[in-house]
């Protein structure tokens, strides 16, 4: 029980990461976190601790008393979770370029995009975000092997690197409370649902 997941938002109720439950019972009794209800309020321990009339497989026994297990939580500073980079993956890659192929501009679905690299792998170009852009299939065979100022193509964006930090590594697959879907609906539903691929 004290393993089971609990919903980590950040002060602006944006869900941010997952904890388990004894690290979410230490930072709310350390102070570091509040404990959150369906409602948006929030408790700091001694106001969540006095939450009576809990059914059994909800709370935790100590000598002392019942305490209601947390399923949301809200860290008070942010700086309490450490910021977790944008993974170099696929996905990301594909979700920076909002699936648009960055030559002709056009979006396809996912399965026919493929990743390409501006200054080829062959000339020495390098996989790192600024290397590498969304591409149809037809932009990839017409831009080739060439290095990209030898191709008639342009880029219609410059890539970098994502600069959404906070909640880009947050992949839940399931929705494991009831308490945890007021915070979920914020986030567009695909984006919950999509595999990550490395
Ligand atoms: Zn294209």
């Amino acid at each position: 029980m004290l393993y089971t997941p609990v919903l980590v938002l950040n002060k602006f109720f944006f869900p941010i990461d997952t904890t388990n439950v004894k690290r979410a019972f230490l930072m709310l009794y350390g102070g570091a976190a509040k404990a959150v209800d369906i409602n948006y309020e929030t408790f700091d321990f001694d106001s969540w601790s006095q939450i009576t009339s809990i059914k059994n497989q909800d709370c935790i026994r100590t000598v002392s008393k019942v305490i209601k297990i947390p399923r949301v939580i809200m860290v008070v500073r942010y700086d309490k979770v450490p910021s977790k980079e944008v993974k170099f993956n696929r996905y990301n890659i594909f979700k920076r370029d909002k699936s648009q192929c960055q030559y002709c501009g056009l979006s396809f679905p996912k399965n026919e995009l493929t990743i390409d690299h501006i200054t080829p792998k062959s000339l020495g170009g390098k996989t790192i975000w600024s290397n590498v852009v969304c591409c149809c299939t037809r932009c990839n065979r017409k831009k080739g092997s060439k290095n990209l100022g030898f191709s008639s193509m342009k880029l219609i964006n410059k890539p970098t690197k994502p600069t959404w930090k906070l909640f880009s590594n947050l992949y839940i697959k399931t929705i494991k409370f009831k308490e945890w879907k007021p915070f979920l609906s914020f986030v567009e539903a695909s984006y919950w649902n999509v595999e990550l691929e490395e």
